[in-house]
């Protein structure tokens, strides 16, 4: 990057070190042609892929919807704030895993299913019915077969 002092293109990195439990990386740099120095700050890019909603369009994948939305579907059952924390950082490196710019909504109402699942059954089947807006009877059926062949 340029000398914030002198717009120099010239610097070089005279210290390196990880900072916030290694989730940044602190550079002490030094200007080659005034000398002043500055420090720089690096993290990776946490960017989530787009979301290709079923008629095709795109949308930014959106956190506070879906918490939203895993809020409602475990509204007064005994599951605690830090447990939907942690399946919503579950979705989102998941959705990172995948590597791709954008997904079908059909991966995140799976991903979310997968984590209610584990979270509360009975909020796992409100989401699903909402979610899948289940066609016929024989749909619900298969929740519930599948919940019952997970049953531990
Ligand atoms: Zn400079």
């Amino acid at each position: 990057m340029h000398c914030p002092f002198c717009s120099a293109t010239d610097t070089k990195v005279i210290d390196s070190r990880l900072v916030a439990d290694g989730h940044q990386v602190r550079r002490r740099r030094s200007c080659t042609v005034c000398s002043e120095r500055f420090t720089t700050f690096e993290t990776a890019e946490l960017v989530l892929p787009h979301i290709i909603k079923q008629d095709g369009t795109r949308q930014p994948f959106d956190e506070a919807k879906l918490r939203d939305g895993i809020a409602r579907a475990v509204e007064k059952r005994p599951v605690e704030t830090d447990a939907i924390e942690e399946a919503i950082n579950k979705i989102k490196s998941q959705l990172r895993a995948t590597g791709e710019r954008e997904v079908p909504s059909q991966l995140l109402g799976n991903l979310v299913m997968d984590q209610l699942r584990i979270l509360d059954k009975v909020a796992y089947i409100r989401f699903a019915s909402v979610y899948r807006a289940f066609e016929d009877v024989s749909q619900f059926g298969e929740v519930i077969a599948n919940l019952e062949s997970t049953h531990d």
